[in-house]
Formats: C-alpha cells, sequence, structure tokens
C-alpha cells in the first residue's frame, strides 16, 4: 500500500488543475409505469483533488442518482463522466479498473454494506489482496491496522477481528472508509454516509474524513440532506444545491449559507433546526407557496420550482425554464436574481 503522506504532490492543486472528476450535462431518466422519471436533468460538477464538493437537497431530488452515476454504478441517459478528462464510458477494462481504485463510494448504511460475515481485517483486506497490495496474513494484518489508524479506529487490533454486528454505527462506517482507503482514491464519493449517525459520532467521523482530505488530497463529493453537515465538512469548500434533478445555485460554502440567493437555498437555510447560530435562529423564517414537491412525471411548465417559491413572478417563471448561469460569485438558476 503507498503511504501517501510522504507525497508533495498532495499539496493545495494548483487553480489550473484539471478536475479528478467531471461531469458534464448528465441525465438519468428512469422509464417507469408512471412514465418517464428525470431524476437527473442535466447536471455539471466537477471534483478537485483534495477539495469537497457537497451536494445537498432534499430527499428524491437526484443526489444519490448523481452520485451513483459520478461513481459510474449507473450509466448516465445522456452526457458524460469524466476521470481525468476520459470519458468513463469510452474506457477499457484496464481504465476502468483503474478508475474503479480512484474514486471510491461509501455508502449511507455501514451495516448493510459490509459483509456481516466477514471481520474488518477480511473486508479492509479484501481490495488489498485482490489486487497484490499484500502478500500473506501478516502483511495483511499490518496494512489493514495502519488504515483503522488512519480512521481513528484504535486500538487497531481491537477491532481486526470483530465482525460489524460487534461495532457501534460509527465504528462500522469508519471501517467502510478503511476499506475505501485501502483502494488509495483519489476521490471519495459519500453519500450521506454520516446521516445515520448521533451528533457527537458524526462530527468525529466528519473530522476524520477533512484530516483525509487534507493530509492525502483525496477530494469528497458529499451528498447530503443536511445544510449543517455541509457548511461543516466543506466550509473551504462548494456547495451545489439540487432541486428536482437539477443544481439551482452553486458556489463556494461561505457565500452560499451566509448569503443565499436562490430562494429554494434560502427556504432550506431557514429551515435548519441545528442549534447553529449562523444557519438558524437568525433568518427570517422563508414561507413557500405550497408544501408540496412537483411529480417528476409531470412538472409544471417554467421554473420547476415556480408553484411553491414566493418570489414566484408571473410571466417569466411559469413560461420559461431559468438556465444556470453566473451571477457574481456563484452559478444560479433564477430569472429574478440574473436577469439585469
Ligand atoms: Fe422563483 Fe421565478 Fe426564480 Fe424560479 S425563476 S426560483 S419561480 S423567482
Amino acid at each position: 500500500m503507498t503511504d501517501r503522506t510522504a507525497n508533495p504532490d498532495h499539496a493545495e492543486p494548483r487553480p489550473d488543475e484539471p478536475p479528478v472528476l467531471a461531469l458534464r450535462g448528465v441525465r438519468q431518466v428512469f422509464d417507469t409505469p408512471r412514465g418517464d422519471v428525470p431524476a437527473v436533468a442535466g447536471v455539471d460538477l466537477e471534483v478537485r483533488r483534495g477539495q469537497v464538493l457537497c451536494l445537498v437537497g432534499e430527499s428524491g431530488c437526484g443526489k444519490t442518482t448523481t452520485a451513483r452515476m459520478a461513481a459510474a454504478l449507473a450509466g448516465p441517459t445522456s452526457g458524460s463522466v469524466l476521470f481525468r478528462g476520459r470519458d468513463v464510458a469510452e474506457m477499457d477494462r484496464k481504465e476502468r479498473a483503474a478508475f474503479r481504485h480512484s474514486v471510491q463510494y461509501i455508502h449511507q448504511d455501514p451495516y448493510a454494506s459490509l459483509n456481516p460475515v466477514r471481520t474488518v481485517l477480511s473486508t479492509v483486506s479484501a481490495g488489498l489482496r485482490r489486487h497484490g497490495a499484500v502478500r500473506g496474513r501478516r502483511e495483511a494484518r499490518r496494512a489493514v491496522t495502519e488504515l483503522l489508524e488512519r480512521v481513528d479506529l484504535t486500538p487497531a487490533e481491537d477491532y481486526l477481528d470483530k465482525y460489524p454486528h460487534q461495532m457501534s454505527g460509527g465504528q462500522r462506517q469508519r471501517v467502510a472508509v478503511a476499506r475505501a482507503l485501502a483502494m488509495n482514491p483519489e476521490v471519495i464519493i459519500a453519500d450521506e454516509s454520516t446521516s445515520m449517525l448521533d451528533v457527537s459520532i458524526r462530527v468525529s467521523l466528519l473530522n476524520t474524513l477533512g484530516r483525509l482530505r487534507d493530509e492525502l488530497g483525496v477530494g469528497f463529493l458529499f451528498i447530503t440532506h443536511d445544510l449543517a453537515v455541509a457548511k461543516y465538512f466543506a466550509w473551504r469548500g462548494e456547495i451545489a444545491v439540487m432541486y428536482l434533478g437539477r443544481v439551482v445555485e452553486h458556489g463556494p460554502t461561505p457565500q452560499v449559507v451566509n448569503d443565499p440567493q436562490h430562494p429554494y437555498t434560502r427556504a432550506l437555510v431557514s429551515a435548519v433546526c441545528e442549534p447553529d447560530p449562523d444557519l438558524a435562529g437568525t433568518r427570517e423564517r422563508v414561507r413557500l407557496r405550497s408544501d408540496d414537491i412537483p411529480d417528476l412525471t409531470a412538472l409544471p411548465p417554467g421554473c420547476d420550482f415556480h408553484p411553491r417559491c414566493p418570489s414566484y413572478v408571473q410571466g417569466s417563471c411559469d413560461t420559461e425554464r431559468p438556465p444556470l448561469v453566473r451571477s457574481h460569485d456563484r452559478l444560479l438558476a433564477c430569472h429574478v436574481l440574473t436577469r439585469g
């Protein structure tokens, strides 16, 4: 296993450095008995080395579908997923294997993603053995011990021979992170990976992930419905807010969180109930025109958010869908905010 801490390449990425992972106009349309469901309707995102991009939105907004396409667990209906500039769909077997190494996916439920009849040692060393990174049990034990220490499961010896049911949710999720790290990833896609954990355990795991980002230069595509978590983990990164399969606001985290512009982001920020002085209590509650989320099989004309939007303007918001365009320090999809 390569020790990435010693690699000077893991310093801050250069501004001109190309993204490790890029989504270009990706769409995912599901064919259902009720009709076509456009779960993701043209999303462009980039994940860079050592940087965090948080994808935020209500459940069902297309975050997980986007994440699965980014990890090539599902092919897009159209658009491309690029790894170091190369279209994943055009990769040969060898290239795809390298992609699978470099882009690791951590699921929401560690209990479901870990094999219940495998010990921690067996789970974390499986990839190392498969790729010939370790030979023999002693070498595997030593490599897995290092990985467990890296994700703060210490003393590692206490965990090597445990089964998933003998650990807490937070410990299981750390095992899932260690398994991902065993592949020496450039990007980790974390899909609601802390949402099932208690608050203190969640914060501790986020701190561990943040350390991995800084020490190893791992980039994160971090999926969460929780703006407070996004703010905590991606403060030096970016947030992209999704609504009904589209990004409606995307920019540096401090700007998006402290000065949300899009009416949907403002509603999300105002609804945060975490005891966070920046996110809650200091903001006026945004009252939506409707709490009902439109059916994806029968989207309204114009802006998807217009039946709920408090800033709705008749004649433009209900006739034309606003494109995502740059407006000062961020990207926004809103007629009212982006028309001069
Ligand atoms: Fe609201 Fe209109 Fe902007 Fe859509 S385009 S978010 S309906 S103001």
